[in-house]
């Protein structure tokens, strides 16, 4: 499996990524806006796009489809209940719907409702020589969590993190569906100063584009994203003094969602 990730160079600071086939060439497109981008990616690669995969229906991410299809030919694919939403889908998915790319490429995908209602993340497995991956579209970016403010649920947002994506190996690369890390270390660091790895991180990638930003594992995310770190005590106390929760000892879905709700007005 061949992955290459192109940056939008576009205001939402979108992320597109092209999966290939390394015995065919054949390669998928995830959540194309830049048409001209992912195209010309490929050519250079010298890959057929054959599938345009949607994570969910939002306009940023569907936005190149039909340039692509018009260029290639390409099937689309997305989840069956945001197909209506999105138009022009051939294949509606469904979560454990596994989704193949060329002879080798396998990819499983997760049901992650939450950022809308209808998100599908694709996941996979690792092999001998290479870790397992997550395209996770707008439900876990780097360092964040996706707002729930555009057809979404941050309850559904908070099952999806507890089931699938905290099962997931620690190993896992992280393929999100923006570039917001330095903003959302800014948040961490806000509810959690004394965080060391985020703050290492943050100067690390001060002064990096997006298209030059690191592939973070899950492992990593867990020190540095506090929508993974529902447990740290620097940040529940921080939440009840600001009367974010009421109770000393909460859940992690209280955490969650407090977290959740700061973060929509900070
Ligand atoms: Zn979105
Ligand atoms: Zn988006």
């Amino acid at each position: 499996m061949l992955i290459e990730r192109i940056w939008a160079a576009n205001e939402g600071r979108n992320y597109h990524y092209l999966i290939a086939c390394e015995e065919t060439g054949e390669a998928l497109a995830v959540d194309p806006l830049n048409a001209p981008a992912v195209l010309e990616r490929a050519r250079i690669k010298g890959w057929s796009i054959r599938q345009v995969f949607n994570t969910h229906e939002h306009r940023d991410h569907t936005g190149g489809n039909a340039a692509v299809v018009a260029a290639t030919g390409a099937q689309v694919l997305a989840h069956a209940a945001a197909a209506a939403r999105i138009g022009g889908v051939t294949r509606g998915l469904n979560g454990s719907d596994v989704v193949r790319i060329g002879r080798t490429v396998q990819l499983r995908c997760l049901d992650t409702p939450g950022h809308t209602r209808a998100h599908l993340c694709l996941y996979a497995e690792g092999a001998d020589n290479r870790a397992p991956a997550l395209f996770s579209g707008d439900t876990l970016f780097n360092a964040g969590a996706g707002n729930c403010l555009h057809g979404g649920d941050p309850q559904l947002l908070f099952d999806s993190f507890a089931d699938p994506l905290a099962r997931l190996p620690a190993d896992t690369r992280v393929l999100p569906g923006h570039d917001y890390l330095v903003r959302n270390l800014g948040f961490t660091l806000d509810r959690e100063p004394d965080n060391a790895s985020a703050r290492a991180l943050a100067q690390r990638c001060a002064a990096l584009g997006g298209e030059a930003m690191p592939t973070l594992t899950l492992a990593e995310e867990r020190k540095i994203n506090v929508f993974m770190r529902l447990q740290s005590p620097a940040i529940i106390e921080g939440l009840r003094r600001a009367g974010a929760i009421a109770r000393d000892n909460p859940g992690p879905k209280e955490v969650f969602l407090a977290l959740r709700e700061l973060r929509n007005r900070w």
